[in-house]
Formats: C-alpha cells, sequence, structure tokens
C-alpha cells in the first residue's frame, strides 16, 4: 500500500530544460553567438558531462560551472576570461537568464495539492546544491507542498545512491515499500529507487507527470503496476 509519494525534482516537476534552453540562448546571444540547435545541444551535453562529475565527487560545483564555460566558449568564438573569479561572473549571467526561465509543468502545484488532500505525505530527493535548490522550490512555489525535502548536498547522499532514498523514507517515515518514487530518470531515480526497495515511477520523455502519475495511481494497487507495467 502506497502512503507516501517521492519526488525528483528537474525535469519531473520543474521544467529544467526549458528554462536551460531559454537561459542559455539568452546568455549566448548577449556574448555575440548566432544561437543554434547544435549550440543548445552542446550546452546541455557540457551540463551533462559535469554535472555527473560533481554528482560522483570528482569536481566541486563551482567548478562543474566553470568547466562547462571552459568546454563550451571557445569553440563557439567567445575568448574565456582568465580567472575563476571572472569565469564565475560570467556563469552569473547565465544563471540569471536560467532563473528568469524557471517554471513547473503545467498543472503540478495542483496535482500535488490534490495528492495532500488525498492523504499522502509527500518528499522531495533532488540532486544538486543545497543553494540552488531551495531557492528554486521557493521560487516555483513548490515548498510548502512537501512534508520532506532532501537535497543531496545536504543530506551527503546522492541518487541512485540507495542512502539518498533510505534518507527520504525514513524521513517520511514510511517503508520504501509504502513509497512511490516519481522521477525522469531512469537510472538516478527509477533504477535507484527500486534498488533502495522503493517502488518507482518513470515518467517518460514524451509524457508528463500529471498524466503518468494519475494513471497509475488509478489502479488498486499502484505499487505494483508502477513497478512492474512498461509505462517507460
Ligand atoms: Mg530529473
Amino acid at each position: 500500500m502506497i502512503h507516501a509519494l517521492g519526488f525528483d525534482l528537474d525535469g519531473t516537476l520543474f521544467d529544467h530544460r526549458g528554462a536551460a534552453a531559454r537561459g542559455a540562448s539568452v546568455f549566448l546571444s548577449a556574448l555575440g553567438v548566432t544561437v543554434t540547435d547544435a549550440a543548445i545541444d552542446a550546452w546541455f551535453a557540457a551540463e551533462a558531462v559535469y554535472f555527473e562529475q560533481w554528482r560522483s565527487g570528482r569536481i566541486g560545483f563551482a567548478e562543474q560551472r566553470r568547466a562547462r564555460l571552459r568546454e563550451l566558449l571557445p569553440g563557439l568564438g567567445v575568448d574565456l576570461p582568465h580567472d575563476d573569479a571572472a569565469l564565475d561572473a560570467l556563469f552569473e549571467r547565465y544563471l540569471a537568464a536560467y532563473r528568469s526561465a524557471w517554471k513547473t509543468f503545467p498543472g503540478v502545484r495542483d496535482l500535488l495539492d490534490d495528492l495532500r488532500r488525498q492523504g499522502y505525505r509527500l518528499g522531495l530527493l533532488t540532486n544538486g546544491s543545497t543553494a540552488q535548490q531551495t531557492q528554486k522550490l521557493e521560487a516555483l512555489g513548490l515548498t510548502d507542498f512537501f512534508d520532506v525535502i532532501c537535497i543531496s548536498e545536504q543530506i551527503g547522499h546522492h541518487k541512485p545512491d540507495p542512502r539518498a532514498f533510505a534518507e527520504l523514507v525514513e524521513s517520511l517515515d514510511v517503508s520504501g515499500a509504502e513509497c512511490l518514487f516519481v522521477g525522469d530518470d531512469p537510472v538516478s531515480d527509477a533504477a535507484g529507487a527500486r534498488a533502495a526497495g522503493l517502488a518507482a515511477l518513470l515518467i517518460p520523455s514524451d509524457a508528463d507527470v500529471v498524466a503518468t502519475l494519475t494513471r497509475a495511481l488509478a489502479y488498486p494497487d499502484p505499487h505494483r503496476p508502477a513497478a512492474s507495467r512498461p509505462i517507460a
């Protein structure tokens, strides 16, 4: 029986890709770059590589931001600043554009409100920096929906580490089997949750969390269909 729902944030409740694409476009245009699909693809490729290096503990959070600029900008014809402080200031210009494009996917707040009314305990488990994810949740108006918020930097474990999911369910005061975890990443979210004993629901890249979760919860036992049906 599912008593609690755990959620990923970026790409699940929050349209990270839309905001980052908009932010990168504004940022690169201001640097004189003609923004093409290839440039945006390169932005996301660098983000994936260096965010993963941070997640796996190889580099610090500020350094993954600098590394992304060092990798990307020369190929787009932009001269790199010479020191870290200047690189950080440059990345802040991207962040300003990214933040101004922050928004949830449609219907997310109504969905969370409905789930609370139905009596589910709600938790959030996100990989990221405490400062940025906290700010994001506040800006999106999502903070108060959750009984528990676990940010990987703060708890010291990143998804898919089972200890991250254990922290979530302990804080929610439920067993793993009583918690359905909902996310968009097959490895960090779905496989990680299942390895930690939770049920998992993967949001397909061409679907949205509202429709997918509503459909899954319509089954008498959402644990089994969510965990076993090839929804993804
Ligand atoms: Mg995600």
